[in-house]
């Protein structure tokens, strides 16, 4: 791998971009998750996922979702401005995450330190890509283009 080689940046990026294309379209403004009195069959609370600027409608009304509580919680706490917080605080790091290449070791991180130091005192780097740049990746382990070296072990 060369400096030049921005395999898993591109990767996460392509994510990234992936996720912000789903998120794009979608409702923005407050999502929340009130509770509809009413048991539906089966005994279940029924729950709604509503957003502050209108109810979310569906082709037979209002798209009333027969949901656990945490189900509906989870819905309502990833709107699409909370996913996008995400997202460019992901991009963010990924930024300042970039590999210089060390003419003794190989392609390292200008940011993460791996703790040891060579004789001069300098810190030694971490090994392109570094483990917190890895871990950008790992929630993506499943999508094709991710390297099973990229893979950060428990
Ligand atoms: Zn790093």
């Amino acid at each position: 791998m060369t400096t030049e080689d921005p395999d898993i940046t591109a990767f996460i990026t392509t994510a990234l971009d992936f996720l912000a294309g789903i998120a794009r379209p979608a409702t923005g403004g407050s999502w929340s998750a009130p509770e509809i009195p009413a048991l539906a069959p089966g005994g279940y609370p029924r729950w709604r996922v509503d957003i502050v600027m209108g109810e979310l409608q569906s082709p037979q009304g209002i798209a009333d979702c027969l949901v656990s509580h945490a189900d509906a919680e989870h819905i309502a706490a990833w709107d699409p401005p909370r996913v996008f917080e995400h997202i460019n605080a992901m991009r963010r790091v990924l930024a300042r995450h970039v590999p210089y290449d060390d003419y003794t070791f190989g392609p390292r991180c200008r940011v993460c330190a791996s703790g040891d130091a060579y004789s001069n005192g300098v810190a030694v780097m971490e090994p392109w890509p570094c483990p917190t740049v890895r871990e950008l990746a790992a929630p993506y382990a499943g999508a094709p283009g991710f390297k099973a070296e990229w893979r950060i072990e428990p």
